[in-house]
């Protein structure tokens, strides 16, 4: 359910498709998350979404940002210079390596040996890609990322005074509840670190939108392990997902061999997210077309957008009535959305981006 005043704002939009946000609501979640957590430390994975807006929300609220790019840390360090950065990602270059950090998550033993040349000083996490059985994910994060257990131990005799461990980083799966990230958790080898981040991953569902992560019960695990140790995590999607709406205009209806369809302005160009998950992205029809206008109703409904492709879709047989000037809000549409999409595909106009503000 999309609260009224979002709804209310979305229609008087003066121009679609547009990014909505509704900072208020993103401010409030993040009051929750933290109160939540407790002593356990919250940075925000900046490639969920970079929007500046959100950013400055964010801020008020997390220890820091972690960044896995030279672009993403020159957008952060911009706009708050004194912020706590962690430094991310595979495959970092001499130049990023060189980068101001608070953390850096070195991903690999010779990525530790180019830290060390560059003479600089470090505090580092060895990412470990552990080999434990994660069940129920919507994605794994075994393959490329970090290092196995023997790809550790060859890091340990590396460090010295300059560049030093800190502690162990993680970031295992995407999709989990709270109760699989806390075994997961429990099973790391963190005994041996003073400090721990867990990386994010936190489980979101687009089938049911109402439905949260459980911070309240994670928060209280996260409590347990603990114990004298420096915990952090690092969400993206859980954080920013459910403050951006998509918001766009049905351009024509039709009937295609008994399948019905919504048209929208825009498309996946601007929302990958149904795309690349496939799964139909939550929406809500707000009838501002001419009642006398072409529509459908009482059967299911595909929408999609103005792409030349079969891949441009964005739900899938959604049972509602829509005509033609329909305004359609597409929610969960705040991570892993606008700055994932192909935009420059077509060459369709680039989307508006309004906020709600408190
Ligand atoms: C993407 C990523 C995150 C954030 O993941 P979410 O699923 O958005 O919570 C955190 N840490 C690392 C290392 C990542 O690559």
């Amino acid at each position: 359910m999309i609260g009224s005043g979002v709804l209310e704002a979305a229609a008087a939009l003066p121009a679609v498709p547009a990014y909505l946000y509704d900072l208020p609501a993103l401010d409030a979640h993040l009051t929750a998350v933290r109160r939540a957590l407790g002593a356990t430390e919250l940075y925000y994975a900046v490639k969920a979404n970079p929007d500046a807006e959100v950013l400055r929300v964010l801020a008020g609220h997390v220890d820091g940002f972690e960044v896995s790019s030279a672009g993403e840390h020159a957008h952060v360090t911009g706009l708050f210079p004194d912020v706590g950065v962690a430094l991310g990602g595979p495959g970092k270059t001499d130049a990023e390596l060189r980068l101001p950090h608070h953390r850096i998550h070195v991903e690999s033993p010779n990525e530790l040996r180019r830290l060390v040349a560059t003479g600089l000083a470090a505090d580092v996490l060895l990412r470990l890609n552990p080999d434990l059985p994660v069940e129920g994910a919507a994605l794994t994060m075994s393959g490329p990322f970090g290092m196995d257990e023997d790809g550790v131990a060859e890091c340990l005799p590396l460090f010295g005074d300059r560049v030093r461990l800190r502690g162990l980083h993680t970031h295992l799966a995407s999709g989990l509840d709270a109760g699989p990230l806390l075994d997961l958790a429990r099973r790391l080898p963190i005994d041996a670190y003073e400090e721990v981040n867990l990386g994010g991953g936190m489980a979101v569902s687009y089938e049911s939108p109402g439905s949260r992560f459980d911070w309240a019960a994670y928060g209280a695990g996260l409590a347990g392990l603990g114990r004298g140790r420096r915990l952090r995590i690092e969400p993206g999607r859980a954080l920013t997902v459910y403050c951006g709406y998509y918001v766009t205009r049905v351009v024509d209806v039709k009937r295609v061999r008994g399948q019905a369809y919504a048209i929208l302005l825009g498309g996946t160009h601007h929302l990958r997210t149904p795309a690349t998950k496939g799964h139909d992205q939550p929406l809500t029809v707000l009838p501002t077309g001419a009642a006398d206008g072409a529509g459908l109703g009482g059967e299911p409904v595909t929408f999609v957008g103005q792409l030349c492709t079969p891949k441009d879709v964005l739900a899938r047989n959604v049972v509602t009535s829509v005509r033609v000037g329909d305004t359609v809000v597409f929610e969960m549409a705040g991570a892993y959305a606008w700055n994932i999409s192909h935009h420059d595909f077509l060459m369709h106009p680039k989307p508006a981006f309004a906020y709600l503000r408190a």
